[in-house]
């Protein structure tokens, strides 16, 4: 044990002390950093680690050696709003997706030492001390102390227990026994078992799997078997799948929030019904098989054909779920945990295809068993355990117990989780562990936070690293004084600009990685100008209307849709809706009414109305106007500015406002302008220009998804006198003639769509398709033109 601080005895009250540095640990960390680097002032933070290195915890050090990862390498990133970045980190890729715990340790580490260089690099204090914090107490003053096991004391104003996880121990009465290993963990252990002696593993779900896993890598010839409750193995995990109706699951949290009453019905039937249709009403999957061996080849089967659609609705419940849980009134809790949770913890957490195929060999060559049984003793006669199960008494040498992680606080073997207890700075949750803020994870005591397995009564799914990253971060954020980030439903009314398009296929996926949940509405698709009246617009502003919305929106959107291409830079509507699983609608003008009502049964907070005009109904306008409630406006566009010598320049730029009943125009929140390029037609840059927009949104979502307002950062009242106003098209064409470009250059326009919807092999096709196009305008038109 030792440490990096000199004096630990002096450390000021100010500190943050956060005790563990596995996954937790360091994602807390990680946000903190991003913190300092927004500018937030971070007190001194000590981190108290008993293991060496940070990093790894239990699961990814030595003690899990010769095990995978049982979860997807994509959702597997420290950061909470970047699920993948464990994946680009990984150099290796050859093992797919579910690579060796022992990679995902060296991510850990290498986090680690980032952190420290960061901190170093921004002049933030973080020190480690490499002990085991026994005691905590807590002084009048609210601060606290700790004790650690080489006798020195650290005090601190905040502090956070990432301590992982403690397994459970079902068979305490087995413990003075010899072979019998209470935890699988760590692995290393299982080499003291002679290859050829009989093991009983009491579980059937990943635990089990990895233990019996490891014995057989390590030569083990005798007989094996699972023995659990239910006598049935985990599901096997196939390829993630998209979610189309992936709102609908951000929807069912809004319903049960509002009336948490009725709770686990409507959660059973909304995600059956979900099932259902995924499934095409195929629940051939969920029948019981002849034997677990019959089981599992079938469920292999489906894992590999990508016949396990059922899969892709419970995956997409992982930001949600505790949402879902937290609702429940304590008797629908305690009935789930009773009746549903181990079928739920076999069909969601299933296994990866390597490890079932293993499994599988196992089986049928009749070394591993599965068989339900729930009792073992010790026989002191014959010198071995014997199992009752329903396939008779089972004799084996050796017994690991591989049920899961210990929740219940009175079991937990942590002196400092006891010391926690019993000096009441916890609140034993009434579904295990320790109850908590469900927004900061702070516990009954101010200043004491804490997260992983402790918390599972509070949050339900708790292990896995997508839910460690939220939940660090939403520490992090209490840290430092930061409201909690509340997760919006967002609607965005778009119309059919390319402009508001490459806006929404930037702002979707950024905002859903936030935690929020766009919902799309399109305005009328058909031109609204009657067919027979002839359009009498100068030809430079026909030609922008269809460069800027008809090329894009009635022929190319419909070929990209057809197609169905993957992979490129931006996505229309549709297909966002297939990828991301958000909710899109079409919506003619007058409609208002029904719009409204739509937005009401999605429980939208937010409506952000892109340069499209036209939709904002009576209807939609009243939806907004409750408290509770927020109404964006962006319009975009060429400004006159004021320039040097007093004369008028011209930008491009883009305003929000906030709508609401004292104001037609609204408030003016946010107002950004870019430089126009004086070498092309005014509007060629627009495949620029959107991410101005796409950040004026975003920041604006900031300031309400944390309860901010948005009025404090108002530019005022917009007033006719602004010295910023969008050019009429009169004044567009003027500053044409007098720049002697074209308004819109409409080849750069084709490459521009081309480039950043089309993946490179179809791109050809495609440009000479939409060249066909523009060719028939022109001649629509009586425009010749002449292609180079
Ligand atoms: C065997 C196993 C396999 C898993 N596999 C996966 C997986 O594949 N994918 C997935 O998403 N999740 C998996 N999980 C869930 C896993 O718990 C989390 O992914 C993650 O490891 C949790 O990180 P943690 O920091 O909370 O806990 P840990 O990684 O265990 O870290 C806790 C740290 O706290 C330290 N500590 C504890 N008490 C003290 C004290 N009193 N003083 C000082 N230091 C202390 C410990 O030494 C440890 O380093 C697995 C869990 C286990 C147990």
């Amino acid at each position: 044990m030792g440490s990096s601080l000199s004096s630990v005895a002096t450390s000021s009250t100010e500190n943050i002390v956060i005790v563990g540095a596995g996954a937790s640990g360091i994602a807390v960390l990680l946000r903190l950093i991003e913190h300092a680097k927004n500018g937030k002032r971070i007190a001194p933070i000590i981190v108290v680690e008993k293991a060496s290195p940070p990093g790894p915890g239990l699961a990814y050090s030595a003690a899990c050696t010769g095990t995978i990862l049982n979860m997807h390498t994509d959702t597997m990133g420290l950061y909470y709003n970047d699920p993948k970045h464990f994946t680009r980190w990984r150099s290796e890729l050859s093992s797919g997706p579910f690579p060796s715990r022992s990679q995902y340790g060296e991510y850990l580490e290498t986090m680690w030492s980032e952190i420290l260089s960061q901190a170093q690099h921004m002049g933030l204090e973080i020190s480690l001390i490499q002990d085991d914090v026994l005691d905590i107490d807590r002084h009048d003053d609210g601060t606290f102390a700790l004790t650690l096991a080489d006798g020195s004391h650290l005090s601190a104003q905040s502090v956070v227990l990432a301590l992982g996880n403690f397994t459970s121990t079902l068979n305490t009465h087995l413990l003075d026994q010899p072979g019998f290993f209470p935890s699988p963990w760590p692995t290393s252990q299982l080499q003291s078992i002679p290859t050829d002696a009989p093991v009983l593993i009491i579980g059937s779900r990943l635990s089990a799997v990895d233990a019996a896993l490891y014995l057989s890598k390590n030569g083990h010839t005798g007989p094996m078997t699972f023995m659990s409750r239910s006598g049935r193995l985990a599901k096997v995990q196939g390829e993630p799948e998209p979610f189309p109706r992936r709102y609908t699951l951000h929807t069912l949290a809004r319903e049960l929030e509002s009336n948490p009453a009725e709770g686990l019905v409507k959660l059973t039937t909304t995600l059956m019904d979900e099932i259902d249709g995924v499934n095409n009403g195929d629940w051939t999957w969920i029948q019981k098989h002849a034997s677990p061996k019959a089981e599992l080849q079938a469920d292999l089967c489906a894992a590999q054909e990508g016949n396990v659609h059922w899969q892709t609705v419970l995956r997409h419940t992982a930001p949600v779920i505790e949402r879902y849980w937290h609702c429940l009134p304590l008797e629908s809790q305690q009935l789930f945990m009773a009746k549903f949770f181990t079928p739920w913890m076999r069909y969601r957490h299933g296994m990866p295809v390597q490890n079932a195929q293993q499994i599988l060999r196992l089986m049928e060559s009749s070394q591993l068993s599965v068989i339900a049984g729930e009792t073992v003793h010790w026989d002191d006669n014959e010198g071995i355990f014997i199992a009752q199960t329903t396939a008779g008494p089972i004799e084996a040498a050796y017994v690991i117990e591989a049920t899961g992680q210990e929740c219940h606080l009175d079991r937990i073997p942590s002196p400092l989780v006891q010391s926690a207890a019993r000096k009441g700075l916890f609140t034993p949750h009434p579904m295990g562990g320790v109850d908590v803020d469900f927004d900061t994870l702070c516990a009954s005591t101010p200043g004491l936070y804490t997260m992983g397995s402790l918390t599972r009564g509070t949050h339900f799914y708790v292990s896995a690293i997508d839910r460690t990253a939220a939940h660090a971060a939403r520490i992090a954020d209490a840290l430092v004084g930061e409201p909690r980030a509340r997760p919006l439903h967002i609607a965005i009314f778009l119309g059919s600009d390319v402009a508001s398009h490459l806006m929404v296929s930037d702002l979707v996926p950024r905002l859903l990685a936030e935690g929020h949940m766009p919902f799309l509405f399109l305005t009328s698709s058909t031109e609204t100008r009657p067919m027979a009246a002839p359009d009498s617009r100068p030809f430079d502003l026909r030609k922008l209307a269809f460069f800027e919305r008809e090329l894009f929106r009635k022929h190319l959107s419909p070929r990209l849709k057809e197609y169905g291409f993957k992979g490129t830079r931006h996505m229309t509507v549709w297909q966002m809706q297939s990828t991301y699983g958000v909710f899109v609608q079409e919506i003619p003008d007058s409609q208002g009414t029904s719009v409204a009502k739509m937005l009401q049964n999605h429980f939208i907070d937010v409506g952000i109305s892109l340069p499209c005009g036209d939709v904002l109904t009576l209807g939609v306008i009243d939806y907004f106007s409750s408290s509770s409630h927020h109404l964006l406006s962006l319009d975009g566009g060429v400004l006159s500015t004021p320039s040097g010598n007093k004369k008028v320049g011209v930008q491009f730029g883009y305003t929000l406002r906030c709508l609401h009943e004292d104001s037609e125009l609204g408030d003016v929140i946010d107002r950004r302008t870019s430089p126009l390029g004086h070498s092309a037609a005014i509007l060629t840059g627009v495949d620029k220009e959107y991410a101005l927009a796409v950040q004026i949104v975003l920041d604006a979502t900031q300031l309400v998804t944390r309860g901010k307002s948005l009025r404090n950062v108002s530019w005022g009242r917009t007033s006719h006198t602004s010295r910023h106003s969008y050019l009429t098209a009169e004044e567009l064409l003027q500053c044409c003639h007098d720049r002697g470009f074209d308004l819109v250059d409409g080849d750069s326009v084709v490459k521009m769509l081309v480039e950043l919807f089309v993946p490179p092999e179809q791109r050809e096709m495609l440009r000479k398709e939409l060249d066909e196009v523009v060719q028939e305008w022109y001649v629509k038109q009586g425009v010749r033109v002449s292609k180079a």
